[in-house]
């Protein structure tokens, strides 16, 4: 039987206790690809109790041996942008089916029972969403994704003369953030309003071209018009975003907060020449034309869950356990996969890949060229709280602090510090990182009982981690990472985060921590870079690519439709939406 912890399907237990009449209980949420019976005797004089999967849970075997031999699209990978794929191309007639090899559906969005002593299901790699477009819901009818506002933006905790202190940014009080940047540096409210005016004008103009094909540079230029428009295209993408950040921003602290979303799941600096830095800062600021990250309600995994029900509806076939091995490119295309260790075959007339771009250059046999830029940096742990901890500064709720996203050690001279000790290999003698912690905002994630004793879940995303310092000694090395981030955040509490972990039934805490090498072994993410290369810019680089979707391969007919296309990275359906588009634009 597959993990029981994964996935979607529920079971159903037929108990007879002592009872006279059978008892019927829902049971927790299971994993079931394939049907299995489970026979538990648990105590032999006084009853047993069985349970048998619900009738749906057969259909995966039904298809297995109704397998179509031929496909209008085959999708490899079932991620959310395979899924919105899957949704617009079933929804539009064509025959679809989905071969993923995980035994769960949503790649890195997922929610799962991380720590099985505890019903509690967290947004097990991806967490935030900001740009998933308002179109793709409305053209799928994803009514039940919910997104929700955090109260706060960010709180960093600093020590300054051997005072605790922090920097709050309130999403609901204007006034008391202008006052926390005034107190930091006079200028920095303003300047800080500045940043964001430039920010906006950018995500104004930009957004809604996502969902559509590529325009040249050169016209994107021409349409920013006024003073204050060429200024901010010269500010996002002529110059370094160092300067942007150093020119309108003086405290070294609102530097860095402004910085991290330059550098999330991105092995660079502010001042990097190749600008990956200002590509990355983009994705995080023109979402939706706000650029707020908000939490999904249930959980990321309620994301793909909407998209699969979609795609179900609609008529899309699923296999899991399905790892496709190789392409075969022809008039149709012959996909080899297997599933559940049996070879099978399948033909189809286009082939779309959630997989990242180097994963389809292996399946065609082709060489795989990575460049610097490629390389991934994160590191993610997950953790459960029997409470919040208490903060050194005071006067600071835990519940408003730990609201938004909770910097440590991400001033702006830290992180120029870390770069620089990661580019040499080593691990930053300080590692910065954001905790967030997602049941403030949304505790549906949590079974009541957890959330009535006052439970939470928190998580941290670590920034200039990448790939290289883990590649033979990953264990090690989490290790060590993991003590150190420990380490950071006690620093600013008032009591340890151990004491407020939630430990399972071994005595373990509820803690795990995966880094790029976890990443790329786990859910397929080469080098471990969360948005599966390096992001590019949102217009053509090219003569060649103008007028195209970005989704397009040196393949006749096989498209990305995952983060590695251009205009992919992050949760938001606009590659998979793209590649769609291409599919229905041909005859
Ligand atoms: C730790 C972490 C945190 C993140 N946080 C955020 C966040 O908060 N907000 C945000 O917007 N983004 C975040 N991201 C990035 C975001 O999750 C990804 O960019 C996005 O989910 C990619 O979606 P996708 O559908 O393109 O690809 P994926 O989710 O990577 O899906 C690709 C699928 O292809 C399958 N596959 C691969 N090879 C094969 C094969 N040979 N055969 C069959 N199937 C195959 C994989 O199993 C996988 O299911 C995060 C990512 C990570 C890893």
């Amino acid at each position: 039987m597959a993990n029981p912890e994964k996935g979607n399907h529920r079971w159903y237990r037929i108990a007879w206790l002592r009872s006279p009449k059978p008892v019927f209980a829902q049971d927790r949420e299971y994993k079931s690809d394939l049907p299995a019976f489970v026979i538990r005797l648990t105590d032999f004089s006084f009853y047993f109790c069985f349970e048998i999967p619900p009738i749906h849970s057969f259909y995966p075997l039904q298809r297995m041996s109704a397998l179509n031999s031929s496909y209008d699209v085959v999708i490899i990978g079932a991620g959310h942008n395979g899924l919105v794929a899957a949704c617009y191309l079933a929804k539009a007639g064509k025959q679809v089916l989905v071969l993923e090899r995980n035994d769960y559906i949503g790649g890195a969005t997922t929610s799962q029972r991380v720590f099985p002593d505890y019903d509690a299901r967290l947004s097990r790699y991806a967490y935030l969403v900001s740009l998933f477009p308002d179109k793709i819901v409305q053209d799928l009818g994803l009514h039940s994704i919910s997104l929700k506002r955090r109260k706060t933006a960010s709180y960093t905790p600093y020590i300054q003369n051997n005072q605790s202190k922090g920097l709050l940014l309130s999403n609901e009080d204007a006034q008391l953030t202008r006052q926390n940047l005034e107190a930091l540096h006079p200028e920095d409210s303003s300047g800080y309003q500045k940043l964001q005016a430039v920010n906006q004008i950018v995500a104004e103009k930009i957004w809604d071209s996502f969902l559509h094909p590529l325009q040249s540079k050169q016209s994107w230029m021409e349409q920013f018009v006024t003073a204050e428009e060429k200024a901010a295209w010269r500010w996002l993408m002529e110059r370094p975003i160092g300067e942007l950040i150093e020119s309108h921003i003086h405290d070294d602290i609102l530097r860095g907060v402004v910085l991290t979303d330059a550098k999330i799941g991105a092995f660079t600096h502010a001042h990097a020449p190749s600008l990956l830095q200002n590509r990355t800062y983009l994705y995080h600021v023109v979402g939706n034309k706000t650029g707020e990250w908000r939490v999904p309600v249930g959980g990321m995994g309620s994301v793909a869950q909407a998209l699969e029900q979609c795609a179900r509806q609609n008529g899309v076939t699923f296999l899991t356990d399905s790892t496709v091995t190789q392409v075969v490119s022809g008039e149709k295309h012959t996909i080899a996969f297997t599933q559940n260790s049996i070879s099978r075959e399948v033909k189809t007339s286009h082939l779309l890949v959630n997989a990242a771009p180097e994963i389809l250059n292996t399946l065609l046999g082709k060489a795989t060229h990575r460049t610097v830029e490629d390389e991934g940096t994160a590191f993610k742990i997950n953790l459960l709280l029997k409470r919040l901890p208490r903060l050194k500064q005071t006067g600071v709720d835990p519940s408003v602090a730990f609201a938004g996203t909770f910097h440590i050690n991400q001033s702006y001279s830290q992180m120029e510090q870390s770069f620089r000790q990661a580019t040499a290999g080593q691990v930053p003698s300080v590692v910065p990182g954001e905790f967030y912690c997602h049941t403030l905002t949304d505790p549906s994630i949590l079974s009541p009982e957890l959330a009535a004793q006052g439970y939470h879940t928190l998580t941290l995303f670590g920034i200039d981690l990448p790939y290289r310092l883990f590649t033979g000694a990953n264990e090690t090395v989490k290790q060590q990472v993991v003590a150190q981030y420990l380490q950071g955040i006690n620093a600013f509490l008032d009591e340890p985060l151990e004491s407020c972990l939630a430990t399972d039934n071994h005595g373990h805490y509820c803690l795990e921590a995966k880094s790029a090498w976890d990443l790329e072994k786990e859910i397929g993410l080469p080098q471990g870079n969360i948005f599966h290369n390096a992001l590019s810019w949102f217009y053509a680089e090219n003569e060649a690519e103008t007028g195209t979707w970005g989704v397009e391969t040196e393949t006749d007919r096989i498209y990305l439709c995952g983060s590695g296309a251009k205009r992919g990275g992050a949760v938001s359906g606009i590659p998979g939406h793209n590649a769609a588009m291409k599919v229905l634009s041909q005859p």
